[in-house]
């Protein structure tokens, strides 16, 4: 009798992580929703739920949104980065108006809105609080059925797996198999009212992954592939003099390819340090990026130079002595913030990172910002 051989494992064991699985490109695209969502709708008493940024209340968008039956459009406002509470509130405001579960969840705005909403569609088939899912892999059943659609290209919020939310104790996504959409929606028509410096701001969340992810340690073939097609996008968009449409289409494309580049690598310094930044200050993201990275020439020598040289182009100024006030037990927390993200250093700096920066080294960066 023939036996089985016994199953070899592989040595090494590589992310198996979810792609978005459906897509949809093209400007005016965002008019296929109605078509979209109704094979979706489980019956007329399972609404859809709107999340949108507050930006489009009384918009022209706001009239194309295909709501039916008992749906809602639920606005919010994007002023400040979202926050596991803010999900808690949402979730128990759904299920209080419906008897129903709903037939899933819309996010249309930045990464603000979109992250908010992939953790809204988590948090309706999860117990809570959000906050207990801050961190990799804890979410034990799938979202509901959510779509992105991005009004602000750069962050990748539109592809990646996480959901960054600011909780009780840390800022940190909800990393997990489930976050990742259903369903994408990209129409660049919706970024034409995207204020300038934001435009800036975002866009250069993009170019950060970029060289972060392509001078990193974590780099392989797959992330390099991503990475080096979103840098020439950037490179084009914010160097280049495009027609408006143009740079927008391309913009939209370098975020989705950014965010791609990241999934399979990792971020780096100037994200390690905004989230300090962010979390004692309530710096957003963009903004928060752009501060740190103006500093780390002498870890990103060229992507600094781009930088400077796409700031100058487009007249961008950006705000000083930011950290001028904060106590040195501030300065500190941030410090001690950013150095407990291990993983982008070690893909910054190499697994010895630690020989590399410490925490004097981080203040001094903090306290030029
Ligand atoms: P945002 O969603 O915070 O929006 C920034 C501003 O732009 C807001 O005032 C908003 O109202 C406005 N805006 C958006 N679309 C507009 C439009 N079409 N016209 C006019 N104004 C518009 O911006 P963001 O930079 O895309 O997102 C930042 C957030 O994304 C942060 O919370 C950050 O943590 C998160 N993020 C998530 C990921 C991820 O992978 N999940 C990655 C990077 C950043
Ligand atoms: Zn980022």
């Amino acid at each position: 009798m023939q036996t089985k051989a016994p199953m070899q494992r592989p040595k090494t064991s590589y992310k198996n992580f979810p792609m978005v699985p459906r897509v949809v490109y093209g400007r005016g695209s965002f008019g296929q929703l109605t078509d979209i969502l109704l094979p979706k709708r489980r019956n007329a008493e399972a609404p859809f739920i709107f999340l949108v940024d507050d930006f489009f209340e009384g918009s022209a968008l706001e009239q194309r949104i295909p709501w039916l039956f008992n749906d809602q459009i639920i606005f919010i406002s994007a002023d400040e980065e979202p926050k596991t509470q803010q999900v808690d509130a949402l979730v128990k405001k759904i299920k209080n108006d419906f008897e129903e579960m709903p037939s899933g969840i819309v996010g249309i705005g930045g990464g603000t809105l979109l992250d908010l909403a992939k953790a809204v569609a988590i948090m309706m088939n999860n117990p809570g609080p959000s906050s207990n899912y801050q961190g990799w892999d804890l979410v034990k059943k799938p979202a509901l059925y959510h779509v992105g659609i991005p009004t602000i290209s750069g962050t990748g919020a539109e592809v990646s797996r996480t959901a960054v939310l600011l909780g009780p104790e840390k800022k940190l996504g909800i990393n997990s198999d489930y976050t990742t959409y259903d369903q994408v929606v990209l129409d660049s028509d919706l970024l034409s009212t995207v204020p300038k410096e934001q435009w800036f701001y975002t866009g250069m969340d993009c170019f950060i992954h970029c060289v972060e992810s392509l001078n990193g340690t974590y780099l392989n073939a797959f992330s390099q592939s991503y990475g080096e097609k979103a840098l020439s996008l950037c490179k084009e968009v914010f160097l280049g003099d495009l027609p408006q449409k143009e740079s927008e289409d391309k913009l939209m494309m370098a975020s989705w390819h950014g965010g791609m580049s990241i999934a399979y690598s990792q971020v780096g310094i100037a994200h390690a340090m905004s989230y300090g930044l962010s979390y004692l200050l309530g710096t957003k993201h963009g903004i928060g990026n752009c501060l740190v990275f103006q500093h780390l020439d002498r870890y990103y020598p060229r992507g600094v130079e781009l930088f400077n040289k796409m700031k100058e182009k487009h007249g961008i100024q950006l705000p000083k002595n930011v950290c001028a006030d904060l106590t040195s037990s501030d300065l500190e927390l941030m410090a001690q913030i950013s150095l407990s993200m291990e993983p982008l250093w070690e893909n910054a700096l190499g697994r010895d990172w630690k020989k590399h920066i410490d925490m004097d080294g981080l203040l001094s960066i903090y306290q030029r910002i």
